[in-house]
């Protein structure tokens, strides 16, 4: 991948995966514009194609058919992904703030969040409803009512509120999927009854009326009841409650009224409408604010006011995309026209579509056909990625900043100690008292107390960025550093940094190094472990290194040489991380294989540590950058003993075998494979992932103990009812067998 020469001097920020953004990321990793860090901000990294969604509900599509993984898509664009739900912004300060992480700043803003149903009064309401939209927690709530349909000896009474194309689609999909799941002797009226509840006095209000009546004969043939011109109040023990109107007897309800927008806009200070909808022009440019852009259903043209669907949202995407582009290169905007006629195409839950255009209607299987091949045709272009652009569009700002090459090396690559000095007095303000000792003196370097009686554990680790989100990147690097302690069974007590930062302005230095510090200091928290100290300085690329200190009595220290023939050797995080990021630089890792990994390398290895200690460990080492194969190696070597791993059980992150099955391995791999003579008979399992993995270097890996055999059981149920959910009794220590070969590998053992 080529990288940008260049400073980064304007900050891009995408916030929501929404249609429109699949086509700015798209576009700008084809037209890359030199000095513009691109970030996308998103609560979900799947992003469901609306068109496909009651195809997938119907059981027509697989997930991943019907969504679009922006992680691929991100890292194509060359965009930084950071997994967060936007609860406010500073439209003034240009700021954007999250649950959980520092505020992010911004030069240009662009919101494509899409919208969720209007709910009505939600106190004392049934738990039986649920929204449409987030899809991922509908699709949760829907698992959970199929299963209860399925299961149900009488019908169940299941209200659609909502008859827009949305809720239509969705009561007859949903329909569909129990009568499949059903035995063919089986009538879906038997497990399910469907209702459509609008306030409406007709469905599909804003189609034509052919569309309209073919629809009504298709819901009464398929005996899905209508209640039109019925505003529901609420739905309260059974009953949904209609202002005006009779009650309606239902089990359980699903909101898919008309959009609504989240209360926290209004607390931006951006334009809204009377809906509470971003206000844009015809640029798609907020009406208050010429720096922010919003797209989709959570826009609302002045100019040209449309129903919220997706089409807008994808129809937007290019203009958006150039605009933005334009903006960030000072060119005039172009306004966008949307077209008032459009084709829409509804599906009717089994392999059939009705069409509508303007006056126009027409419905059968082969609408289904066209619609499956645009539907899929559209999917394509954000999974089918072609190769990367390597020219960056050189803006006219970038004009006479100083290249990488001429700026100074040695000392003066230090960052100004501006920056510094502002970065430690944030992190002081966010962060509890205790953490930041020996930050706020002059002195030149740290003092620490060393207890009577107590030996200084020190361990040092330094790592290039693997993340391009500067925040979770502190914490796993920080993590991975204190597990060096953990391994010899010893607390952390403090700890050093230092911090390279790219060439940038210096206010994106600024906050780049806030929040890789934050991520530093965060986890160092969460592990009671104060900074005393550190350096940071500009580099070509991100990195942060921690040199860390713990306090231990003689003999309380855990050794790699502590193995002993009968123990048992437990492991308490999978394998994976080395191929799972090696994929990720390719964009041919799925975003929740990474998501997981991510959940794997933030934990803390604090509480294993006090499990094994608990269950008597004999020996520990961390599973970091040798592999498994060379740490154990390592032990095997200093305890003079052999061992049998069973290759069956050994614990491996999600999407770590078929990375490894498309021939994609850690750079390391080679090197860390030089000790496979140790391995007994290697060329019997040497085809199985496994035993690729064996080799694999994990950051902030787990920790990798020897028990006594009748501790192993009651330890490994411990750690993962700690957390450490994968942690597995992976191999026994046995008597050496042989001086060059001390590993031996099995696919079970009792
Ligand atoms: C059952 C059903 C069927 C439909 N069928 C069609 C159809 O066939 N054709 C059609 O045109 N329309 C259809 N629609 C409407 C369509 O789903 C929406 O109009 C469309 O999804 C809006 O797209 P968007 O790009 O604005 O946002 P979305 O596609 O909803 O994307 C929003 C993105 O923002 C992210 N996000 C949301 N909030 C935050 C936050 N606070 N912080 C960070 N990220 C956030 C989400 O994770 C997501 O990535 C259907 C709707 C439903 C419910």
């Amino acid at each position: 991948m080529q990288v940008d020469s260049a400073p980064v001097k304007s900050d891009l920020v995408l916030i929501g995966g929404g249609h429109s953004h699949l086509f700015v990321l798209k576009y700008l990793a084809m037209n890359p514009i030199s000095g513009t860090r691109l970030t996308l901000i998103t609560r979900d990294l799947h992003t469901p194609y609306s068109g496909m969604l009651p195809g997938f509900i119907a059981g027509h599509y697989h997930y991943d058919d019907a969504h679009i993984d922006l992680r691929p898509l991100a890292a194509y664009a060359r965009a930084r992904l950071i997994r967060a739900e936007v609860n406010a912004i500073d439209a003034g300060r240009k700021l954007i703030m999250m649950n959980d992480r520092p505020p992010i700043a911004y030069d240009l803003l662009s919101i494509n969040i899409g919208s969720t149903p209007v709910m009505p009064e939600l106190e004392n309401a049934d738990v039986n409803q649920f929204a449409v939209k987030p899809i991922d927690c509908f699709l949760t709530h829907w698992k959970k009512l199929e299963q209860r349909i399925l299961a149900s000896s009488t019908p169940i009474k299941l209200s659609i509120i909502g008859a827009g194309a949305g809720g239509v689609e969705l009561a007859l999909s949903l329909q569909y999927r129990i009568k499949q799941a059903l035995a063919p002797s089986m009538k879906v009226d038997q497990q399910l009854k469907v209702s459509l509840v609008t306030d409406d006095d007709q469905i599909l209000s804003t189609f034509n009326t052919r569309l309209r009546r073919r629809f009504v004969r298709i819901l009464k043939s398929r005996n899905i009841d209508l209640y039109c011109n019925s505003r529901v109040r609420r739905f309260n023990k059974g009953l949904i409650v209609i202002e005006n109107g009779d009650p309606i007897q239902s089990d359980a309800v699903i909101w898919v009224t008309s959009a609504s927008a989240p209360d926290w806009l209004s607390t931006t200070g951006l334009k809204l409408d009377n809906s509470g909808f971003i206000a844009v022009n015809d640029r798609l440019q907020s009406c208050s604010h010429p720096q922010v852009f919003a797209t989709g259903d959570i826009a609302s043209v002045e100019q040209y006011p449309r129903p919220k669907s997706g089409v807008f949202a994808v129809r937007q995407g290019i203009p958006l995309a150039k605009n933005l582009a334009r903006s960030l290169q000072n060119r005039p905007l172009k306004p966008f026209r949307p077209q008032k006629q459009y084709l829409s195409l509804i599906s009717t839950g089994e392999l059939y579509a009705v069409a509508s255009r303007g006056p126009w209607s027409a419905e059968g299987a082969w609408l289904w056909q066209v619609k499956n091949w645009i539907d899929r045709r559209f999917i394509r272009q954000f999974s089918d990625l072609p190769e990367m652009q390597d020219h960056f569009i050189q803006t006219e700002d970038n004009q006479g900043l100083e290249i990488p090459a001429m700026r100074c090396g040695g000392c003066g690559s230090k960052i100004g100690s501006k920056i510094l000095s502002r970065v430690l007095s944030r992190l002081a303000e966010e962060s509890d008292q205790v953490v930041l000792t020996g930050l706020d003196t002059p002195d030149d370097a740290a003092i620490i107390d060393i207890p009577v009686k107590k030996q200084l554990v020190q361990s040092v680790d330094y790592f290039r960025s693997f993340l391009n989100d500067p925040f979770l990147f502190g914490k796993i690097a920080t993590n991975h550093a204190l597990s060096d302690l953990y391994a010899m069974g010893v607390e952390p007590h403090s700890a050093m940094a230092i911090a390279s930062i790219p060439f940038a302005h210096e206010s994106k230095q600024e906050e780049e190094l806030f929040h890789l510090m934050s991520g530093v200091v965060e986890c160092l928290q969460e592990n009671h472990t104060l900074l005393i100290g550190g350096h940071s300085s500009e580099a070509s690329e991100m990195a942060v290194g921690l040199s860390v200190n713990g306090f231990a009595s003689p003999g309380q220290i855990l050794l790699k040489s502590g193995l002993q023939p009968g123990d048992c050797l437990i492991l308490t995080s999978p394998l994976g991380s080395g191929v799972l990021f090696a994929a990720d630089m390719r964009g041919k890792a799925k975003a929740r294989w990474i998501e997981e990994a991510m959940g794997h390398m933030l934990l803390s290895n604090r509480d294993a540590m006090l499990c094994l200690q608990k269950h008597g460990a004999t020996a520990c080492t961390d599973v970091s950058g040798f592999g498994l194969a060379g740490h154990l190696f390592e032990m095997i070597q200093a305890s003079a003993v052999a061992v049998e791993i069973d290759l069956v059980r050994l614990p491996l992150m999600a999407g770590a075998p078929e990375t490894v099955g498309r021939g994609i391995l850690s750079s390391l791999q080679p090197q860390n494979m030089r000790i496979e003579h140790a391995i007994e008979d290697r060329e019997k399992l040497a085809g199985l992932a496994q035993y690729a993995l064996l080799f694999d270097p994990q950051t902030a890996g787990g920790l990798l103990a020897s028990v006594p055999a009748d501790q192993a059981e009651a330890c490994v149920d411990e750690l993962r009812s700690r957390g450490y959910r994968l942690a597995e009794n992976i191999a026994r220590v046995i008597d050496s067998f042989d001086q060059a070969k001390n590993i031996r590998l099995t696919k079970q053992f009792h």
